[in-house]
């Protein structure tokens, strides 16, 4: 079906609206963008593209998405930052409706290939207690003990792709996202993640002339970012490639979260006095990325240097936030400061 519609679910959201930005560039004409939020609050809305408003955990609505579909990039969850996470489980875990019924769909419909964009945190915990970490391979996610809630469902997710390949002959990709950061991402209200929280108190610090930082943990919990485009290139070369048991998708230069907000703090100019929240949700000690068999299998890996990803990423914070709250100080306290607070 070489006219058949390309479905990205989770087109609203960062990742899902970059791909589909993508997919325009590369000279796709039927992209179908599906998010069950309004559509002014999507990321980005491109034209030319069927942009639908709709429920994807309701199996009867992922049918008629995908009908006549040829390809599906699943990236649709209810997820956010680690202070997200930690305290919206069963939230996180619901994403299995979505997951499944797409799967249902897809192979009802005939698709050809479906992406399914899991994550790090499927990751055994007793294997990331150390900051100073030896880079995660695919098969460190056994035994399993993933991050509660979150993990649990994209591991879940993983072995069903898996299952719906051998048993049904859908042809399934799984990627391993390790921390995407960019533009075009969320940055306040409390899903955003480190990166892009960081930014965002750069900038707030700028604004009220506070120059302090709240920081999560000791700061010494170290993590990989990868740059968008490198997530949407990989995104394509493993759903295009030959290997279809997950794979992992993230940066290998691994920094600590000071290290992360010292690179801000060169770009914006101004050096912070830090404070440190050691009941602040922090996740696992550390985690990087094992690229060994990205490159077997692809011949790629993500390249984006961390500084060149924030300056991209903090001057778009930067002048959202100036778009958002003109030269005043946003709602760093008030109703969404809750989560603010726990913003990473
Ligand atoms: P995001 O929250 O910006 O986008 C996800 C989108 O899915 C949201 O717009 C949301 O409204 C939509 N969605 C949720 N439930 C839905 C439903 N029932 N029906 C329709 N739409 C629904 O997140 P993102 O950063 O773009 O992540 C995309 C995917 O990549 C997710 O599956 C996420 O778990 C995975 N991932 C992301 C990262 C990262 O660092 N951003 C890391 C690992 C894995």
């Amino acid at each position: 079906m070489p006219d058949g519609w390309i479905v990205v679910a989770g087109a609203g959201g960062f990742i899902g609206g970059h791909v589909v930005a993508d997919l325009l560039r590369r000279g796709e004409r039927r992209v179908r963008a599906v998010d069950c939020k309004p559509l002014d609050a999507w990321q980005q809305i491109h034209d030319g593209v069927d942009n639908v408003v709709a429920d994807l955990s309701r199996r009867e609505v992922c049918r008629d998405v995908c009908a006549g579909a040829r390809r599906v990039y699943q990236l649709a969850a209810d997820m956010g930052g680690m202070g997200f996470i930690e305290t919206h489980k069963a939230a996180c875990m619901l994403s299995v409706l979505t997951s499944t019924h797409m799967l249902l769909a897809a192979r009802d419909c005939g698709v050809e290939r479906f992406f399914y964009a899991s994550s790090a945190c499927v990751y055994a915990g007793d294997k990331q207690a150390d900051p100073r970490v030896t880079a995660l391979r695919e098969e460190d996610a056994y035994p399993a003990m993933p991050e509660d809630g979150y993990g649990w469902e994209k591991l879940f997710s993983e072995r069903m792709c898996r299952h719906f390949r051998e048993d049904f002959g859908l042809e399934t990709r799984i990627a391993r996202y390790h921390n995407v950061y960019g533009p075009l991402g969320t940055w306040e209200g409390g899903r955003e993640k480190a990166p892009a929280a960081i930014c965002r108190k750069v900038v707030e610090a700028l604004v009220s002339g506070d120059h302090s930082i709240q920081i999560w943990g000791n700061g010494e919990q170290t993590r990989s970012f990868m740059y968008i485009d490198d997530c949407v290139e990989g995104t394509h070369r493993i759903l295009d490639g030959d290997v279809a048991e997950p794979l992992n998708l993230g940066s290998s230069e691994l920094v600590s979260i000071n290290r992360l907000v010292d690179v801000v703090e060169e770009i914006a100019g101004l050096r912070l006095t830090r404070y440190y929240d050691p009941d602040a949700p922090i996740g696992v000690a550390g985690r990087n990325s094992d690229n060994t068999r990205l490159r077997e299998a692809v011949g790629w890996e993500p390249g984006v240097a961390l500084r060149d990803g924030l300056e991209k990423t903090y001057k778009w914070v930067h002048d959202a936030y100036l778009r958002r709250y003109g030269g005043r100080l946003g709602p760093r306290g008030a109703a969404p400061r809750g989560a603010h607070a726990r913003g990473r």
